[in-house]
């Protein structure tokens, strides 16, 4: 037979639970010590990996090549410690401590396991998720789901203490990490998340420090050794002082009494108080405090709206913590789970149940900002909670967990100025959850079309206050050319599947196929998304940002704004069919109107010289321009001609026509009558398209501005029969921020 199994990969103890096929309850499987909790230390030892209470007693004594508290760098790529030159990974560590739980876990049941359910802070991110998966693949197992410990936690209160409508603030003070989260008992069995915040740098290790700090002060004062400045005598003062803690949290202890032995002085003793532990470490128990308030304010309740507190992880066993709490919320906290056991047992409920389906995103905008719509979450103080109950089984639980992370991506604001945090899915959002946006990405035909993606996860506006997990380069794009259709369309679907993992995919058009995706690192510095943006915020070149609609270049998603030139009027002058003779300097004016307000006009009146428009465009812009043209009636001026220009493209069109130039190089010649498309785009691709044919593309990248023209050059006033190039349907497009009218929602699609 095999087992599902449900394991907390603590930072300082892990422990493996499972449904009893007896009972039907969940119960800890014991390791191969006989004991509930293993400790998360590994010990290398003569080409031997040790692990257990051997393992914790010589990482306890300072022996070298023993590692601990690896958890806390998980998901980051960098090596957490290198035994015999070797390098490991927390992820590395991670498996072969994995590896371990589950070889004793087989062992005292005789069972295989099939899956397991694993546990990770609620403030993980997508990165540490990910990398505790991959860790416990490779140590041959199967992940069911990865599932949040405070809510483990309130699952293994729940199977017997169910109240409906009651709001159970869960604090999970661990060895390495904080958590609190804000769980509602629902009807039916339904225990959903509402809120949580963390702190993954913050836990009973803090603790320790604090009385080791303590503690080498009052040695170096009695003995006068430079305790501080010495490795060997520190660490025997660390290696003691998590023993310490836990002394002066036993209960009815006011002072305890510390020996140390030195080597070259001998032993020494000191005392060390209750009170002076819980003064120097009340900031610690504030900095809880503060985001227990924020999870409260964040799902619109205050204390009064919390029904319990509920204790989770050793560190809540220093009497302080409950003091506190009580203190905070003027009620007792529970404590009727056992904080070292709670979360496992929790996960081995999980492990006996199906995963959930994708919830429908529901976003609501509250003060300008984003947040998750909670009206239908039957979360509310008024409704009176129902008495205490066992659930007969655990069928009847279900736990619905929400995001710890708001997920967004870099944008750049209307003005084009400052990149900012796009939030996507918010903060607190049940999860699994996705939503679909749409972009138009202006295509290239010789470019390999890509488009980047910067996610990111967290809730503050500046990107760098966030985590960015990967940029992610969606590839394969196929290049649209349709005249009067500008770009394609993108669709890109974000989501958060169960284990709170993020993902993207990207399909063109309505198309059902995804589009290939590379995830990248995220490049070293990236410091450019905290300046105003400007035309020197190159990635290889190219500016980068983008994307909810913004305008950029190389790989970023564009949106165009018309610059419209619809009502232009040169056709006036077909309204005059002769000039009249000795009048040259009095004929009507030229009226070019336009709606956009900074473009220039140049000679309303065709008796003056290069009367036209012109509009300046930056060089990082870009831009497109279309138009028709027609110069067949110039001849009545002597030697007057149309200019055309834009940047690097320039024509000089007579009534014959005329050549287009490219950097001075002739890429087309042209009768009287075509059809022109310029184009700047890529932060500095020039192309030409004559009559919806591509005739010619150059790169060129410059930092000097671009003249956008069209003119009308007359040599000579004198002629007697009126005389004009028709440029009409012209249409200008630049890439910009927002398309007002343009939702950039779309529908999601399944796997
Ligand atoms: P994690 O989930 O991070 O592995 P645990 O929930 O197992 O952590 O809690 C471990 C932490 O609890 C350690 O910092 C440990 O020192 C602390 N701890 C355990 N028992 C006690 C105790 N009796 N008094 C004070 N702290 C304790
Ligand atoms: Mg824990």
């Amino acid at each position: 037979m095999s087992i599902s199994v449900g394991i907390d990969l603590g930072t300082t103890f892990s422990a493996v639970a499972y449904i009893d096929p007896k009972t039907k309850l969940p119960q800890i499987i014991p390791n191969g010590e006989g004991n509930k909790l293993t400790p998360s230390v590994i010990q290398f030892l003569d080409g031997d990996v040790i692990f257990g209470s051997e393992a914790e007693d010589a990482y306890n004594s300072g022996e070298e090549n023993c590692v601990a508290t690896f958890k806390r760098e998980m998901g980051v790529d960098k090596p957490y410690c290198y035994i015999d030159g070797k390098p490991y990974t927390s992820e590395d560590l991670s498996a072969m401590l994995l590896k371990h739980l589950r070889e004793d876990a087989e062992a005292a049941t005789g069972e295989t396991i099939k899956d397991a359910v694993i546990t990770v802070p609620a403030y993980f991110y997508s990165k540490e998720r990910e990398a505790t998966i991959r860790a416990a693949k490779a140590a041959g197992l199967k992940v069911k789901k990865i599932i949040d410990e405070p809510n483990a936690a309130a699952m293994a209160y729940g199977l017997n203490h169910w109240r409906e409508n009651a709001n159970i603030l869960v604090y999970d003070l661990g060895g390495g990490t904080f958590d609190v989260t804000l769980v509602h008992m629902g009807k039916n069995g339904v225990l959903s998340t509402i809120t949580t915040r963390g702190n993954h740098k913050l836990g009973g290790r803090d603790w320790d420090a604090r009385i080791e700090d303590i503690l080498v002060t009052r040695f170096e004062s009695e003995t006068e050794l430079d305790i501080r400045g010495d490795r060997e005598l520190l660490s025997i003062v660390s290696g003691m002082s998590e023993s310490v803690k836990k002394q002066l949290s036993a209960q009815n202890m006011q002072a305890t009494k510390v020996s140390a032995s030195f080597p070259g002085y001998g032993k020494v003793t000191v005392t060390i108080t209750k009170a002076e532990f819980e003064e120097n470490t009340a900031d610690l128990l504030d900095r809880t405090g503060a985001l227990c308030l924020a999870v409260l304010e964040e799902a619109g309740l205050t204390h009064k709206d919390v029904t319990d507190v509920l204790l989770v992880g050793g560190s809540t066993r220093m009497p302080q913590v409950p003091a506190y709490l009580q203190r905070l919320f003027n009620k007792r906290p529970l404590s009727h789970v056992n904080p070292d056991e709670a979360v496992a047992l929790g996960a081995a409920i999980q492990s006996s149940k199906e995963n959930e389906s994708y919830a429908a995103l529901s976003v609501q905008v509250v003060d300008g900002k984003k947040t998750t719509d909670r009206t239908k979450s039957g979360l509310s103080s008024h409704v009176s909670v129902r008495a205490e109950r066992k659930l007969n089984s655990l069928s009847m639980l279900t736990l619905r967990e929400t995001t710890a992370h708001a997920m967004g991506v870099v944008a750049i604001n209307d003005e084009g100025n400052h990149y900012y945090n796009e939030i996507i899915i918010p903060a607190n959002h049940p999860r699994p959850v996705r939503a679909a946006k749409k972009f138009r990405f202006y295509t290239s035909p010789r470019a390999n079309n890509e488009l980047a993606i910067y996610v990111l996860q967290g809730d503050s506006e500046n990107p760098l206050d966030c985590q960015i997990p990967y940029k992610y380069v969606v590839n394969g794009i196929k290049h649209v050319n349709r005249g009067e259709k500008i770009g394609t369309v993108i669709r890109i679907q974000y989501s958060y599947d169960v284990n709170g993992v993020i993902h993207i995919q990207a399909r063109q058009e309505d198309s059902t196929v995804d589009l290939p995706i590379r995830r990248e690192s995220v490049p070293a510095d990236i410091s450019q998304f905290g300046r105003p943006v400007t035309s020197e915020n190159t990635d290889q070149g190219f500016k980068v940002g983008l994307q909810i609609g913004t305008r950029s270049s190389q790989s970023l998603v564009h949106k165009y704004k018309a610059i419209t030139f619809s009502n232009v009027e040169w056709v006036k002058y077909d309204n005059i069919p002769t000039h009249p003779s000795g009048a040259e300097f009095n004929e009507p004016t030229v009226h070019v109107i336009a709606n956009e307000e900074n473009i220039e006009f140049h000679g309303y009146n065709i008796s003056e010289m290069n009367e036209g428009v012109r509009y300046t465009i930056d060089p990082s812009d870009d831009f497109e321009i279309e138009c028709d043209i027609n110069t067949s009636t110039i001849s009545p001026h002597p030697g007057g001609y149309l200019e055309i220009s834009l940047g690097l493209i320039s024509a000089h069109l007579t009534e014959n026509g005329g050549d287009i130039l490219l950097d001075g190089a002739c890429v087309a010649t042209v009768a009287p009558r075509f059809h022109l498309k310029m184009s700047l785009t890529n932060g500095g691709q020039y192309e030409v398209e004559i009559d919806g044919k591509a005739v010619g593309s150059k790169f060129k990248a410059s930092n000097s501005d671009v003249d956008v023209r069209f003119g009308f050059v007359h040599e000579s006033h004198y002629c007697h029969l009126l005389s004009h190039a028709y440029v009409s349907d012209i249409s200008m497009m630049q890439a910009v921020g927002q398309e007002g009218d343009d939702n950039p929602d779309t529908d999601t699609w399944d796997d």
